[in-house]
C-alpha cells in the first residue's frame, strides 16, 4: 500500500519534492494544503507534472467523514471511514473556550478494560499518524477552518485505542500537528488519555514533548485495578504513580487523574479515602467520571450522590476535582459504542 502523504513531516516531504528535482519552497505551498484537507489533485499552487508523480507515490484519501450526530448539548459524534474499510469514531465537544476534538489512535483496542466497548473485539490495527491527523484535518475543515483561523482548539486522544500502544505514530502525529507551518498546535493544547503503560510514560517523559497526560486510574488499589483492567497484572499503582510523577517533574504538566464511578465496585468511602491518600501530596486534578453503561457488560453508573460524595471527600483533602460533564449521551457518548452500533446495523443490513 502506497504511504498516506499525510504522514509526512515538513522535513520528509521537502526531501521528497527534492528528490522530484523541484525546488524546496513547493514542500511548504504542498504542505500547507494538506493541512487544509486538500487532495493531491486540488493543489493550486504546483504543476500538473508535480501532482501526478506525487500522487504515484502517495495515498492522500486515507480517511472520510462517514457520518455525524449532532447532540442537543452540541457535542457531535463522528464516524470516519478509512481506505481499507475500517471504521473508527471521535466526537467534537464545543466549550466557552473553543472545541475539543477527541480522536481516536487505533482501530479497537488490546488493553481489554472491562468497561470499556472499544477493546471489545480486541486491535484491529494501530492509526498511521496521518490518520490520526486527517480526523483533525477533516474536522477543522467541516467547519470552515483554517490553519490561520483554526475551527478545534484542542485535541484529545481519548477515543478508540491506546494511544502509548501506538507510540512511535504518536510521536509523528506530534512531530506533524505541532509544526508552525501547518495546523501549529501548541503542546499544551494536545492531551492524550492512557491506561497507563508505565515505560512508554517514562519514554513519553524523555520525548521532548510536553503534552498533557489524563491517566485511567479507576481505582485507588491493585486488586480492584487488576479486576477491571489487564494492564494492572503488569503494573502496580505504586509503579504508575511514580511514573507519573517522573512524568511531572520532566515536563512541568500536572496529570490528570480519570476515575470512572461504578457502582458497588470502585465508589465507596473506602476507596474514597485511600484515593485521597494515594494523591494528596501530589500537584494532580482528579475527573470523576460516572460509569456510561454499555449493553455489552452489567457494569452499572453511581447515583448523583454517591458521586457528589466521593468528590467531596477528595475536596476535603485539598485534591483538585472535576466531575465530567456527560456530554453526548443521546448520540451514543460513550466509548466505542457509536462504532459498534454502526458496524451491527450495517451487518445486519447485510452491507
Ligand atoms: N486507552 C486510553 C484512551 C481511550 S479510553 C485510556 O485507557 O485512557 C478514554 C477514556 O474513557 C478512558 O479514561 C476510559 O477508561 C474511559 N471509558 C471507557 N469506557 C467507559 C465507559 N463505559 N464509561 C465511562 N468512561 C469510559
Amino acid at each position: 500500500m502506497k504511504r498516506d502523504i499525510q504522514s509526512l513531516t515538513l522535513d520528509e516531504l521537502t526531501q521528497v519534492v527534492l528528490s522530484l528535482g523541484e525546488k524546496k519552497y513547493r514542500a511548504e505551498q504542498i504542505f500547507h494544503d494538506i493541512m487544509l484537507g486538500k487532495k493531491i489533485e486540488e493543489i493550486t499552487t504546483i504543476t500538473q507534472d508535480l501532482k501526478d508523480k506525487l500522487k504515484e507515490q502517495f495515498e492522500d484519501e486515507q480517511l472520510k467523514i462517514l457520518t455525524q450526530k449532532q447532540s442537543a448539548d452540541g457535542t457531535s459524534k463522528f464516524l470516519y471511514s478509512l481506505a481499507d474499510g475500517n471504521i473508527v469514531e471521535g466526537v467534537l465537544m464545543r466549550y466557552k473556550f473553543g472545541n475539543t476534538l477527541c480522536v481516536s489512535s487505533q482501530v479497537g483496542c488490546r488493553m481489554g478494560c472491562k468497561f470499556c466497548a472499544s477493546g471489545l473485539d480486541g486491535l484491529v490495527r494501530n492509526l498511521s499518524a496521518g490518520e490520526i491527523l486527517s480526523q483533525v484535518i477533516a474536522v477543522n475543515k467541516l467547519l470552515g477552518g483554517t490553519l490561520q483561523d483554526r475551527k478545534i482548539s484542542n485535541i484529545v486522544l481519548m477515543g478508540s485505542g491506546e494511544p502509548l500502544d501506538n507510540f512511535d505514530n504518536l510521536m509523528q502525529f506530534l512531530r506533524i500537528v505541532t509544526c508552525n507551518r501547518g495546523l501549529n498546535f501548541s503542546e499544551r493544547s494536545i492531551s492524550i488519555s492512557t491506561c497507563g503503560l508505565v515505560p512508554k510514560i517514562y519514554k513519553l517523559a524523555d520525548s521532548g514533548f510536553k503534552i498533557n497526560i489524563c491517566l485511567s486510574l479507576h481505582a485507588s488499589n491493585d486488586q480492584t485495578r487488576r479486576s477491571l483492567m489487564p494492564i494492572a497484572k503488569g503494573y502496580t499503582v505504586a509503579e504508575l504513580l511514580d511514573a507519573c510523577d517522573y512524568y511531572f517533574e520532566k515536563t512541568g504538566r500536572r496529570i490528570l487523574f480519570e476515575y470512572i464511578l461504578i457502582k458497588d465496585v470502585n465508589s465507596s468511602t473506602e476507596h474514597a479515602l485511600r484515593l485521597a491518600k494515594l494523591l494528596s501530596k501530589r500537584n494532580c486534578i482528579v475527573n470523576l467520571i460516572n460509569l456510561n453503561e454499555v449493553k455489552e457488560n452489567d457494569f452499572k453508573r453511581c447515583s448523583d450522590e454517591v458521586v457528589n460524595r466521593f468528590a467531596e471527600i477528595l475536596k476535603s483533602y485539598n485534591i483538585n476535582v472535576t466531575t465530567r460533564r456527560s456530554l453526548g449521551n443521546d448520540v451514543d457518548g460513550a466509548c466505542g459504542q457509536l462504532r459498534r452500533s454502526y458496524i451491527k446495523n450495517s451487518t445486519q443490513k447485510g452491507e
